[in-house]
């Protein structure tokens, strides 16, 4: 398939719901895809934070094809061992209580937001249901998970949406504090605002929030979908931030590059949830658990996050010494550039993926979510077509 064959026929088929780069990707090793003419590429992206060990890594190949040719599927009717065995490493690790597993960041958010408001239902009774997030964030793209994403821009077309959300600004102490009545269940955000523009919250305002929650037994639910399994150094960004959430939902980089979500909660919600309250056809599927149990199997291992922390560290550095690069924001490999005005990075982005490099792009940022296990050499030839995109950008 050439490229305009991929674009006419896709347009034919699919409903246009993405603007896509005229790039047409066929195999890939490592942090190199390769398309259908054999170009290769550098990939920044990582399929958006999702492929965490890079393309066809092959323990994880191995895990994934193990356990297709053993048992690709069974409903939720039945026990699955390797869904327990996901959900023993899950819990262990985040010192969590209890997983709910699904397939995708949108439905582990879903997961959260019904686990807040039964637990507030159940002990208070109905009216406090709201649910406050931070502006600029991003939950989702289900009607609900809209609801709760604090952007504007995204609560168009589709009305009605669910009730009972509720917007402040990030970093905000006062206006928190201000919102926090009597009405409200939980507070969900990001540690580091991903698809906002790589923002990292001040530690010190989610400590703020996480003990003002505290106090008035308001659950803090924090969306790990991006910045959780190592990619920000430690296995959830929470960690580095000082907080321990009551919900915490996982999705993107956990197995690997197969769909799966999970939403742990803490001890006092183990019991939250009761039969036929919640489900997923697609849940815990054996061979995305496989996946997710090779994945924290390496990214579990200290000397795993030492190397993204130092890879991190030295992909900042890197592009920090780039032409029209003003500013690195982010942790571990979730980085994002901000560029001299006047520079697009949409543009920019088009001009790397024409060169060999792909990258992303969130807000006015250049986006990096890097494979964690990309190499030294990889992150080089990467920044190298950077350079020269940005360089040419002086004439
Ligand atoms: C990507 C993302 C989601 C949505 O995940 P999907 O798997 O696309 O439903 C939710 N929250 C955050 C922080 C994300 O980055």
């Amino acid at each position: 398939m050439t490229i305009s064959e991929a674009m006419e026929r896709e347009s034919q088929y699919l409903m246009p719901t993405y603007k896509r780069f005229p790039v047409v990707l066929e195999s890939g090793s490592g942090a190199t895809a390769t398309d259908v003419e054999g170009i290769s590429y550098i990939d920044f992206g990582a399929g958006i934070g999702v492929n965490s060990l890079g393309y066809c890594d092959e323990g994880w190949v191995k895990a994934v094809c193990q356990q297709a040719g053993k048992l690709q599927h069974i409903s939720n009717l039945y026990y699955s061992p390797i869904q327990i065995e996901l959900a023993e490493a899950l819990v262990t690790l985040t010192g969590m209580s209890r997983v709910f597993l699904c397939n995708s960041g949108a439905e582990a958010n879903e997961c959260a937001i019904k686990v807040a408001r039964k637990y507030s239902f159940d002990k208070y009774g109905e009216g406090r249901s709201t649910i406050l997030t931070l502006q600029n964030s991003f939950h989702g793209r289900t009607v609900t998970t809209l609801a709760a994403t604090g952007q504007d821009g995204f609560h168009q077309y589709f009305s009605p949406f669910t009730e009972g959300f509720d917007y402040i600004p990030a970093n905000d102490k006062d206006a928190l504090l201000e919102k926090l009545g009597p009405g409200v269940c939980a507070v969900m955000l990001e540690c580091i605002q991903g698809e906002g523009g790589v923002c990292p919250l001040d530690a010190d305002y989610v400590r703020f929030a996480a003990e003002e929650c505290r106090k008035r037994d308001v659950l803090l639910l924090i969306d790990e979908v991006q910045t959780g399994i190592g990619r920000t150094g430690t296995l959830l960004a929470s960690e580095q931030f000082g907080v321990k959430p009551d919900v915490v939902t996982l999705a993107k980089g956990l197995a690997g590059g197969l769909p799966i979500g999970a939403c742990l909660c803490s001890d006092g919600l183990k019991d939250t949830m009761s039969a036929g309250m919640h489900g997923s056809t697609f849940g815990g599927n054996p061979v995305s658990c496989a996946a997710a149990l090779y994945v924290l199997d390496r990214v579990s291992k200290p000397a795993f996050r030492t190397e993204v922390k130092e890879k991190g560290a030295y992909l900042r550095e890197q592009l920090l010494a780039l032409p029209h690069i003003k500013e690195v924001r982010g942790m571990g490999l979730m980085l994002g550039a901000v560029l001299d005005e006047g520079l697009a990075a949409g543009e920019i982005a088009v001009k790397c993926a024409k060169e060999g490099l792909l990258v992303l792009t969130a807000k006015a940022l250049l986006r990096f979510l890097p494979p964690l296990t990309i190499t030294k050499d990889e992150i080089d030839r990467g920044l190298a077509v950077l350079k020269t995109i940005l360089t040419r950008e002086d004439s």
